[in-house]
């Protein structure tokens, strides 16, 4: 993190701490970042959490995002909900195309783009998860994959759009096996420059985060690459104080 951005440290909860688990989770978080110093925080309890983690966190430092949303304003969507329910529920931002969404929910690539333009229009901000499978590494796609991927959702993105590009090889995510950083930084820089075919105004403005069995002992690591902005966090974000040992790495020395 060599740059101007703004890091992000976000904690992806999944499907734990959906109640009152949730807000004491939330309030250990917020008892305990005395001092953010600089670095963007993020929580993204289920669902059911939302209003009440939001409540709790209420005048804090600390952001809550939604982990998934569907792109229509509302309508006959069983068990599916909109951006501004996100937002009325007190999210400010929303996590899309998760591999977990794409794995085991059938997400697509035109899918994640059409929720990351809806997201936007109603004044959400997206990090946009992008990564390649350990077949596709193996079989030397990952570029291919993750850069598709991005391609996807470039169109919808402007520089002051408030969004965030997630890189996370779906092969570290829950393993216990992080890339490494020169892993992480190589597509990370293949990331910034794709969109920098865009404009260059974009990729400097948007911040790519790493997710993938992040820890307190290698988040220092990883955050110090130069294009590596933040860190979206699985598992150690369920401990306050692994996931604020996280947000600690993220200040720097
Ligand atoms: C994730 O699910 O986004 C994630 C990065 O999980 P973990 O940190 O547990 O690998």
């Amino acid at each position: 993190m060599t740059s101007t951005r703004t890091p992000i440290i976000a904690g992806n909860w999944k499907m734990q701490h959906g109640g009152r688990s949730g807000c004491e989770l939330a309030a250990a978080i917020r008892r305990d970042l005395a001092d953010p110093r600089g670095v963007s925080v993020v929580v993204a309890p289920p669902f059911t959490a939302l209003a009440a983690v939001s409540a709790e966190l209420d005048g804090s430092a600390i952001s809550v995002a939604g982990q998934n949303m569907h792109a229509a304003g509302s309508g006959a969507f069983t068990g599916e909900i909109s951006a501004a329910m996100l937002k009325e529920a007190g999210a400010s931002w929303v996590i899309l195309g998760h591999s977990e969404r794409r794995q085991l929910f059938g997400e697509t690539d035109a899918g994640v783009a059409e929720k990351t333009g809806a997201a936007l229009a109603a004044g959400l901000r997206p990090i946009v998860c992008v990564g390649e499978t350990l077949a596709e590494r193996d079989a030397g796609r990952t570029f291919d994959v993750v850069l598709a991927q991005v391609a996807a959702v470039t169109a919808t993105l402007a520089p002051s759009a408030g969004h965030a590009i997630a890189y996370e090889p779906v092969w570290a995510i829950g393993t216990g096996r992080n890339a490494t950083a020169a892993q992480a930084e190589e597509v990370h820089a293949r990331i910034r420059a794709l969109l920098a075919e865009t404009s260059v105004a974009l990729a400097e403005a948007t911040p790519i985060l790493y997710g993938g069995s992040v820890k307190p002992d290698n988040a220092a690591a990883l955050l110090s690459c130069p294009n590596v902005d933040g860190a979206l966090v699985g598992g150690a974000s369920l401990d306050s104080r692994q996931f604020l040992a996280i947000v600690a790495a993220a200040h720097g020395p």
